[in-house]
């Protein structure tokens, strides 16, 4: 197939190079100076669409998305995919959809799951909003970038899927980051905690996959000074367009609020920027109860 690929950053760029390793055609734009194994350079994110059977976006957020969309959906041929991975809002990804479909276009939006390791090794988990012939059409993209593609509904419902995922990861490694500062305080053997924790009711992926103290557990950001991984500000990120879905969609999600709120604080207060999501640890070994 013939492919555009717009975003060539962290996980575009690798996700380009799986795609070119398979064999298809791709023609990659990126506002950066960057190249990528395997990928011809446009000048411009409409001279990587033309004549592409499917353009894929790997973009920062959802203002800079349907900027991009306005541009490229004019120069993509009829009938072609629209292929979005970036994690935006659920409101952008229907407007897109939306444009998309006027001008004759499939869209899937389609975010992912599995962090930079996932886009490089191609094992990333795809949850995809759309048609099921515009699902139909992504999934042997999918299959080539990743291990696992679900389809989860119309347009919009992987970036729903998505958020809802990530709102229960950040829950889950705040609860997981404070469960460990305070074994340390009752002088728990941190490796105890783990052995008793990782097969007991408190277990879950923050502490058996991701496990935030270091030396304990799968080899995990915090075995690597808490350089990311999954960045704390991209957590903030995904908190923050779980809390505008909730804001839209009137629900209830106190434990998600608290998150976003903590995460604000460690990213712009507590020198949290540039660090993994899961140095949260750190932070809370330093205080109390007062703060
Ligand atoms: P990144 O910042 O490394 O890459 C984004 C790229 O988009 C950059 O290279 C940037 O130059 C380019 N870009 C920005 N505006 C552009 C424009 N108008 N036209 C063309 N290119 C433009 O970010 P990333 O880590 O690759 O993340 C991309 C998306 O994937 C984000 O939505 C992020 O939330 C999501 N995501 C990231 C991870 C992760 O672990 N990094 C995991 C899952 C999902």
């Amino acid at each position: 197939m013939k492919i555009g690929f717009i975003g060539l950053g962290n996980m575009g760029g690798p996700m380009a190079a799986n795609l070119a390793k398979a064999g298809h055609e791709v023609t990659g734009f990126d506002m950066a100076d960057v190249s990528i194994e395997g990928v011809t350079m446009a000048a411009s994110g409409p001279e990587a669409a033309a004549g592409a059977d499917a353009v894929i976006t790997m973009l920062p957020n959802g203002a800079i998305l349907r900027l991009v969309a306005a541009e490229v959906i004019p120069a993509m041929a009829k009938g072609a995919a629209l292929i979005d991975c970036s994690t935006v809002d659920v409101d952008s990804a229907r407007a897109v959809a939306g444009q998309a479909a006027d001008a004759g276009l499939m869209f899937v939006d389609a975010p992912v799951s599995g962090g930079i390791g996932g886009a490089a090794g191609g094992t990333l988990t795809f949850m995809a909003g759309g048609s099921a012939e515009a699902f139909a059409a992504a999934e042997p993209l999918f299959g080539i970038m990743g291990q696992k593609a679900v389809h989860c509904g119309e347009a919009g419902a992987g970036q729903a899927a998505k958020i809802c995922n990530n709102m229960i990861l950040g829950v889950t490694m705040i609860a997981t980051c404070e469960a460990f500062a305070l074994a340390d305080k009752l002088g728990l053997d941190r490796q105890k905690m783990f052995d008793v924790v990782s097969t007991s009711s408190g277990y879950s992926w923050s502490m058996n996959a991701y496990c935030p103290a270091p030396g304990v557990g799968p080899q995990s950001p915090a075995d690597n000074s808490y350089q990311p991984g999954f960045a704390a500000e991209l957590m903030l990120k995904d908190l923050g367009l779980s809390q505008q879905a909730a804001a839209s969609a009137d629900a209830d999600t106190p434990m998600g609020e608290l998150a976003m709120a903590l995460y604000k604080k460690f990213v712009e207060e507590e020198g949290g920027k540039g660090m993994d999501f899961s140095a949260m640890l750190p932070r809370f070994e330093k205080r109390g109860r007062a703060g």
